[in-house]
């Protein structure tokens, strides 16, 4: 029932030395300058997160980056001309009346967000260029707004632009790469990212999310159409799924199809509000299983000679965030680590064996999983 992939199992992984491998950390205090007011998603969870990693010894790991602003060209590869207008005439009307526009009662619009927003973009294109060009293997941008809700046409759930999405555009029109694997491990589903690449087989989009929850998309049998049909995976886990779940997807979901798939490129959307002590969900995903979970991408993508950009999207219990991006900086630091760093084989609820049935069906004759 649980199948050993050689791509992070194998004698040749357990021991390799990754210390030629280089991590990044992109940010920027316009990320901050993004007001919320009295919010979940607030600039206190960067603060927060930039503290915890400066507290510890990981912060001699890594590089701190500045990102430079992205152009509207680098919008418009995913998203609207009106939905960008939106973004920046709101934030001028926001800023003549100094205060908050609310585009939809979860999503604010302060004076700054618009450059916050494009500098948030700009952080993904410069992880993409410091992979591509500059070989580094781990970059995370620490960047928000968050962009995974952000459809092509507009803003929802705190998103304002789908910094995931400009990134793996931005990759494929620069670099020329054919396939790129974004990876969603926050809570919620990435609507938007989904709706960006559902007919397009050059960017396979996968998600792990609590299901039955916002925004209501990310069903199972949604897996794409025309020459997108099976580059869309959906694993929606109930309410209550944690460690046992992730590591199952991380096992037998991802790692299998990447292996098939071949990406070269992986962009994390990183959602610390999986996490056990989140006030938003009711996933119970632990500090320690955040760092395993990157392990395991570490190991496909050093299988596939690739790098990983991890971009931050949601996560909104300070004191789970803080431990959660410590820990995932750590493993993406590690120069060595063995079997018992990555995810374990586990026993999960019948639940998420019959939800795994279900994908299996969903996709076959497309993934061998
Ligand atoms: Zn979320």
């Amino acid at each position: 029932m649980y199948p050993d992939h050689d791509c992070f199992e194998g004698p040749d992984f357990v021991g390799i030395d990754f210390s030629k491998h280089k991590t990044a950390v992109i940010f920027h205090d316009d990320f901050l300058q993004h007001k919320t007011g009295n919010h979940p998603e607030s600039p206190q969870r960067l603060v927060v997160m930039k503290s915890a990693i400066e507290a510890h010894d990981v912060n001699e790991q890594v590089e701190w980056i500045e990102p430079g602003l992205c152009e509207e060209e680098d919008i418009n590869r995913c998203h609207t001309r009106a939905h960008l207008e939106t973004i920046k005439r709101t934030a001028e009307k926001a800023s003549a009346e100094n205060s908050l526009v609310w585009l939809d009662p979860d999503t604010p619009i302060s004076p700054d967000s618009y450059r916050a927003a494009r500098r948030a973009v700009g952080a993904s294109m410069m992880g993409v260029d410091m992979i591509l060009r500059d070989n580094y293997q781990n970059i995370w941008a620490l960047c928000r707004p968050p962009g995974h809700h952000a459809t092509p046409e507009r803003a929802m759930g705190f998103c304002l632009f789908n910094n995931a999405a400009c990134g793996a555009e931005y990759a494929r029109a620069k670099y020329g790469i054919d396939r790129v694997m974004i990876i969603d491990y926050d809570l919620h589903h990435g609507n938007g990212t989904q709706d960006i690449f559902y007919n397009d087989s050059g960017v396979l989009y996968t998600s792990i999310h609590q299901s039955y929850h916002y925004p209501g998309t990310g069903h199972i049998d949604e897996i794409g159409s025309g020459d997108g049909r099976g580059f869309t995976v959906n694993f929606p886990v109930l309410a209550q799924s944690g460690d046992n779940e992730f590591a199952l997807y991380a096992r037998e979901i991802i790692a299998p199809i990447a292996t098939q798939y071949k990406p070269q490129l992986l962009i994390a959307s990183v959602g610390f509000d999986a996490h056990a002590l989140d006030p938003l969900g009711y996933l119970q995903v632990s500090t320690q299983m955040f760092g395993k979970f990157v392990t395991l991408l570490r190991s496909i993508a050093t299988e596939l000679g690739i790098g990983i950009l991890f971009t931050l999207e949601g996560g909104y219990s300070l004191e789970a965030q803080g431990e959660a991006i410590v820990q995932s900086l750590v493993m993406s630091t590690k120069n060595r680590f063995d079997t018992g760093d990555l995810p374990a084989p586990n026993r999960p609820s019948p639940g998420t064996l019959a939800a795994q049935d279900r994908l299996d069906k969903a996709l076959k004759g497309i993934w061998n999983l």
